[in-house]
């Protein structure tokens, strides 16, 4: 009797041993690891063999697993200046900054911004280069306009990849601001962007201003839109550098590993 006890000891241990690897990983592993989640994370990577696992679960605890507009969420502090909008997460539609100020011609950005791109700018010209202001904010309804225009003119998936629908857009939060090297823009020179010394000089200190590069060649899959080199979005200093210096490409993985955690504590073991 007593052995048998012996036996179900040991065998309950060596249970609990097999299923420590999971805990481990969850607590010490990869700290941003939602219990809640592991289901879509095996999921995800099973798609998505190209990407490391703890980019995967920072990926899948922002929602991008779930498909492009797809399981909307309204986002809850739009004021933040990291706030995450995107195909998945939505400004309220009446969202309006109370803080705007006028940086160039009659676009406006978010005080905060402005001052920042102002710094930017200035250094920029010191070190004889040079960038317009070609789009800031822009309310729920000229985003509208602008996407069904789009939808029009390219049908809804092409349009899709080319304008935010109305509430996913960055440029109605105020931090969204689109440059480019030259003042006679056309999408050429927008799309040349990418090839000047501004180009080079923003993606190496962009981010000591508070910006960062939203739609990135190598991550048109996880973003949805085509490159866009001209569009710089302002989160400021603090979560730039923390992206810059940990080499995190996409805000989605920012949010993922740093903000849905603390939105959803993981469960105690
Ligand atoms: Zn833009």
């Amino acid at each position: 009797m007593k052995k048998y006890l012996f036996a179900v000891l040991i065998t309950v241990k060596l249970l609990a041993g097999l299923a420590s690897p999971a805990a481990f990983a969850a607590n010490d592993v990869y700290p941003h690891y939602l219990e809640a989640n592991s289901i879509r994370y095996e999921s995800f990577q099973t798609r998505n063999p190209r990407l490391a696992f703890d980019v995967v679960i920072a990926y899948v605890n922002a929602n991008v697993d779930r498909g492009f507009y797809a399981g909307i969420l309204t986002v809850s502090e739009p004021d933040n200046p990291g706030v995450l909008v995107n195909k998945n997460f939505a400004l309220p539609r009446n969202y309006e900054p109370d803080d705007l100020v006028y940086v160039s011609g009659y676009y406006r950005l978010r005080t905060e911004a402005a001052d920042q791109l102002a710094k930017m700018r200035s250094d920029m010209n010191n070190a004889g280069l040079n960038v317009y202001v070609m789009s800031a904010y822009r309310t729920y309804q000229s985003q509208s306009s602008k996407y069904e225009n789009g939808v029009m003119c390219y049908g809804r998936v092409s349009a899709d990849r080319q304008y935010a629908r109305p509430g996913h857009s960055e440029h109605q939060t105020g931090l969204a601001v689109d440059i480019v090297q030259r003042t006679n823009i056309s999408s050429m020179t927008q799309a040349r962007f990418e090839n000047t010394r501004e180009f080079a000089w923003l993606l190496e200190n962009a981010y000591k201003y508070g910006f960062i590069l939203r739609y990135p060649k190598e991550y048109t899959d996880i973003h949805g839109f085509i490159y866009e080199p001209w569009h710089w979005r302002y989160v400021g200093p603090e979560i730039a550098t923390t992206m810059h210096d940990e080499g995190i490409a996409m805000l989605e993985e920012y949010y993922g590993r740093y903000v849905a955690p603390e939105l959803a504590p993981i469960a105690a073991p």
